[in-house]
This record gives C-alpha cells, sequence and structure tokens, in this order.
C-alpha cells in the first residue's frame, strides 16, 4: 500500500491499538488495506523500556547462539515469503520480482553473511602498544544496549531488516519505527522475531524474546524514538528529515548513523557498450518507479555516442509495460506527495528549455498513483531535475564534450551516495570510479552494489554519515572498548610518583634513540668525519 491518511485522532486514541489513526491504501487502486495505531512517546517508552530488559539475556548470547537464531528468522521469512510479497507490494505499489529480488533476496543474502562471517568481525583484537612492551592492548567490540532504527517507505522490508539485523547480530536489541506510508511491512517483520511457542526462537523464555519492537506512527514517533534515550538511532530516508533526526539526537548525544537522499549521476563514455549502458540507464531509473535512494537520477554522455545513447533508451522506455498485474514492468508511485514532486521538477525543466521525449505526465484514466517513465533532455544545471532528488521515474539525460566535463557535473551536487562510469576501458573506469564523489561506484553496471552485503553502502557529503552493510557495519553498531593490561607486575611504573629523577633525561634519550630518523648514519658521518685523515 501507500498512501496514508492520518486521521483526526479521537480524544485518548493513538496508542491504543482499538483506536487506530494511521489508514493504509494501495497505491496501485487508492483502495484501504489496514489500519494500525499512531503510536506516541508513551508507547515509544514503553518499546524502548522492553528491549532493554530483553537486552539482557540477548546481549549474554555467544555469537553461534545468535546467528542461529537469525537463521530461524530466515526460515520463517522463507516460509511466509508470498505473504511477505503481497504485503510489500500491496503496501508499495512496486511490483513483485522488485519485492522478491531487491528486498527478501537482499535480506536473505545479509542474513547468511552475518551469520556466516560476523563472529570473526566481533572477536577480540590485539592492539600495539608501542614503547610500552610490557603491557597488552585488546579492543573489544561489545553489544551497544538499544538501537533505535527509522526506516523509509520505498524499499519497508530491506531497508528495515538491514539494520535490524546487523544491529541483532551484534548482540544489541532493536526498537523499529517504520514509515507511516508501510507500516504493514514492518509490522509483519516484527513477527518473524516472536513465537507464542516455548523453546522456539523469540518464544517465551528463549532470549530473542522481547529482541525488536515495532512501534508504528508518524514523524513525531520518529522524533520521540530519537530522544527516547537509545544507544545510537540508525536512520534511513530524507537528507531533510536526517538533519531533524541528528539536531534531535545532538541533545543527549546519541549516536547516529545517517543513511539519506541522493542524486545519482551516470556518466558514460564514447567507448562504452552503448546497449548495455542504455538497457542500464532505463532499469537504473525506472526500477521502483524510480523510488530508490541508489536509482540514476541524472547521466551525462559524451558528444560522439549522444544521439545513439538516447535513442536506445526511448526505445526501451517505450517497451516498459507498466501496471499492477504479472508482466508489467514498472510499478506505482508509492507516497503520493512524490507524484507532485516529479511533476514541479518537470514543470521546472521545461520551463527552462528542457524537452521530454517520452512519458511526462500521470499516467492518464488509471485509479491509484502512477506517473509515465520519462525521458528529458536538453537538460542543465540550471534546473531543479538536475540538483534535486527527484524519487521518481525521470531519466535526464545531458551531453558533455568529455569525460572531464562530466565527471565535474557528476561532483556538482551537495549529494554522494551512489555513481555508475560505463567504459570498455578498465583503467579509465579505474580512475573515474576514484574521482566521483560517491560511496559507492558501480562500473559498467548500476545500483546494484547496493544489493552484496560485503559491500559498504553510504553516502559522502550531504547523502550520509557512517556505513551499513560490509563487517564493518558490525563494529560501528557495537560499543568499541579498549583494554590494556599489565604483563609485567612491578611495584609501580616509571612514570608513576614520586617522579624520578632520571625520567626526563631517560625519555628524551629514548625518545631521540626511538624515533630520530637517521640518527644511526649522522653518527656514522660524525665517527668518520672525526677519523684522522
Ligand atoms: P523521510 O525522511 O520522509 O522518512 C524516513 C523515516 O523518518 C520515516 O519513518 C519517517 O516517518 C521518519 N521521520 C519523519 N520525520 C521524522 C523526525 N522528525 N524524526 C525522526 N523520524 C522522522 O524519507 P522517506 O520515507 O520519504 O524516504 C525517502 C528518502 O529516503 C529519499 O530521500 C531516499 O533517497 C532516502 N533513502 C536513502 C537510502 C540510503 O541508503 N541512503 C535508502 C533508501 C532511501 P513517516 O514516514 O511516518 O513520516
Amino acid at each position: 500500500m501507500a498512501t496514508v491518511e492520518p486521521r483526526p485522532r479521537p480524544e485518548g486514541a493513538g496508542d491504543d491499538p482499538g483506536s487506530p489513526a494511521l489508514v493504509v491504501h494501495d497505491p496501485r487502486t487508492g483502495a484501504e488495506i489496514g489500519r494500525v495505531p499512531d503510536q506516541g512517546a508513551d508507547a515509544v517508552a514503553a518499546a524502548v523500556a522492553a528491549a532493554r530488559v530483553a537486552f539482557g539475556p540477548w546481549g549474554s548470547l555467544p555469537f553461534a547462539a545468535r546467528a542461529e537464531r537469525l537463521l530461524v528468522v530466515r526460515d520463517r521469512m522463507l516460509d511466509r515469503i508470498d505473504e511477505m510479497t503481497a504485503t510489500i507490494v500491496a503496501e508499495t505499489g512496486k511490483v513483485a520480482e522488485e519485492a522478491l529480488v531487491h528486498e527478501i533476496a537482499i535480506v536473505a543474502d545479509t542474513i547468511g553473511y552475518y551469520a556466516r562471517h560476523g563472529e570473526k568481525a566481533l572477536r577480540p583484537q590485539r592492539a600495539r602498544t608501542g614503547m610500552l612492551v610490557h603491557k597488552q592492548g585488546m579492543r573489544l567490540h561489545q553489544p551497544r544496549g538499544v538501537i533505535g532504527v527509522i526506516s523509509p517507505w520505498n524499499y519497508p522490508f530491506m531497508l528495515a531488516m538491514s539494520p535490524v539485523v546487523t544491529a541483532l547480530a551484534a548482540g544489541s536489541t532493536v526498537v523499529l519505527k517504520p514509515s507511516e506510508v508501510t507500516p504493514l511491512t514492518g509490522l509483519l517483520l516484527g513477527e518473524l522475531f516472536r513465537s507464542d511457542v516455548a523453546g522456539e526462537a523469540g518464544g517465551p523464555g528463549d532470549p530473542m524474546a522481547g529482541a525488536v519492537q515495532v512501534v508504528t506512527g508518524a514523524g513525531p514517533t520518529g522524533e520521540a524514538l530519537v530522544r527516547s534515550g537509545v544507544d545510537l538511532v540508525c536512520f534511513t530516508g530524507s537528507t531533510a528529515t536526517g538533519r531533524r533526526v541528528m539536531a534531535a539526537a545532538a541533545d543527549s548525544l546519541t549516536p547516529v548513523l545517517l543513511e539519506l537522499g541522493g542524486k545519482d549521476p551516470m556518466i558514460v563514455c564514447a567507448d562504452a557498450d552503448i546497449h548495455r549502458a542504455a538497457a542500464g540507464a532505463v532499469w537504473g531509473a525506472f526500477q521502483n518507479a524510480g523510488q530508490a535512494c541508489v536509482s540514476v537520477e541524472r547521466v551525462y554522455v559524451e558528444q560522439a555516442v549522444y544521439d545513439d545513447f538516447v535513442d536506445h533508451v526511448v526505445e526501451e522506455t517505450r517497451a516498459l509495460r507498466q501496471g499492477g498485474s504479472p508482466g508489467a514492468d514498472v510499478g506505482a508511485i508509492t507516497f503520493p506527495p512524490q507524484l507532485e514532486v516529479v511533476e514541479r521538477h518537470l514543470v521546472d525543466a521545461q520551463a527552462k528549455g528542457a524537452r521530454v521525449l517520452t512519458g511526462g505526465r500521470r499516467v492518464p484514466g488509471r485509479a491509484g498513483q502512477w506517473f509515465e517513465p520519462t525521458v528529458l533532455v536538453d537538460v542543465d544545471h540550471d534546473m531543479v531535475v538536475m540538483r534535486d532528488e527527484t524519487f521518481g521515474p525521470v531519466l535526464p539525460i545531458m551531453a558533455v564534450r568529455d569525460v572531464e566535463e562530466a565527471v565535474a557535473l557528476a561532483n556538482d551536487s551537495e549529494y554522494g551516495l551512489a555513481a555508475s562510469v560505463w567504459t570498455a576501458d578498465g583503467a579509465k573506469a579505474a580512475e573515474l570510479a576514484r574521482r566521483v564523489q560517491a560511496g559507492q561506484v558501480c562500473v559498467n553496471d548500476v545500483a546494484t552494489a547496493f544489493g552484496v552485503a560485503d559491500l559498504p553502502l553510504g553516502g559522502v557529503k550531504r547523502s550520509g554519515i557512517g556505513r551499513l552493510h560490509g563487517l564493518q557495519a558490525l563494529r560501528d553498531l557495537s560499543a568499541e572498548k579498549s583494554v590494556l593490561v599489565d604483563r609485567l607486575g612491578l611495584a609501580r611504573e616509571l612514570w608513576w610518583y614520586p617522579l624520578p629523577k632520571l625520567l626526563a633525561p631517560l625519555t628524551r634519550a629514548g625518545l631521540v634513540l626511538r624515533y630520530r630518523r637517521g640518527l644511526v648514519a649522522k653518527l656514522a658521518g660524525l665517527r668518520r668525519r672525526s677519523r684522522p685523515l
């Protein structure tokens, strides 16, 4: 589903599940498909308290026992795969293939990755102790406590599960606030971690019981979670909301991990496989109806192949099937205000000279929220569509003189989430991947790096702070602790009281001998010079 109508809340409603305040609709038809409570700060506080109680047993489990329970969660997800897919599709309006490939498959792989490789990332690590040769240093990665996860509507399952699974693997428990647009997926997600049966993972008495709490509600519920005293907030959403989250978290110095918006560029060099690049651009721009943080938001094509590239893109785009039935390629617009954003960007671009080659309007005569896949040319950086996140099925293409101009334009953005470069020359690809300012770069591919569990995901510039995915994310969601152990047991250290008279001269000599580079050569030179001729 997709649209939400926050209804006027009756007195005392909200936290009472019997008085739902959020109504959810299917974006493909506009039909109501569910109601959930709009929970407030009290419900958030109760969820955080419950997650804190659950942290005791969950945080003390050895990694292998946590991993085994996450694998049970994956089994449950696969046992309910049709229900999961149907809920995601009904709530977002995406096509079933996208729910399966971009959401459920990525989650299945991520759980396997952390279950298999997580333990070594969290193992205590030896630290070098430098001059302190009689000490032993260790770095520990301990569970943090309760982690607040706030997720968006565009991939409501995968973008919620990814931080939830990472936090649990690292030994923390979680309170999840799904987007008010897609709360049913969030609630279903919560069920995967629970059981009514004693002896089962998440059942009464099991250490996973209560480890994942889900609170439904709108922005204020998210803010209440940020202010609730959780030990870290993992937020995925727009840059504007990310700023508000960081500001709210600053009051209590709650650490934040922010996965934010993007304006992802695609650079097509003259030597690229133009057929593949055009097919990649069309899929990259229109998958999930363009509502992907790593979708292709702007394309820069070397002049020599521009016409050829545009022709192929238009042909591929016109061949797309859009709709809510099996066999469709492109789904609906999940979030109603997004239609207005897309239209505003197109109006601005056309007023400044851009041309629509195909698409450019809401699908006429169809109920629900639909926008035609749109190809736009004659664009430049004075247009909003080349600067702000459109987050819809719009593919603006710009001709550039050469690769230098393409890189300069790609980097002319406040965002830096993902990018793609297309060329047959491996060395050029490596150079471009290095120079484009982005957290992820695909070469002769697009967006796919997002689905690789071992490749860290996150942005530079205003696209975010911190990384999900990869083993580093497990450590980042843990609390790192340094431990130093004395190995000699002397009566006192040299630098303790009373300060020995020899401490200063010995330290001075020691520093020079140990660290002054070239000292040996210098002394040898002095000796040579003092020898009689
Ligand atoms: P929003 O920023 O609008 O919302 C994200 C989440 O934050 C929702 O759960 C929302 O609740 C909640 N929220 C709203 N206000 C507050 C607040 N003041 N304090 C705390 N939480 C709040 O993003 P969208 O849901 O519209 O998602 C689209 C955006 O997400 C795009 O910009 C996209 O690029 C980005 N994104 C980034 C990704 C990445 O990995 N970097 C991945 C996917 C998307 P509610 O919905 O109920 O208002």
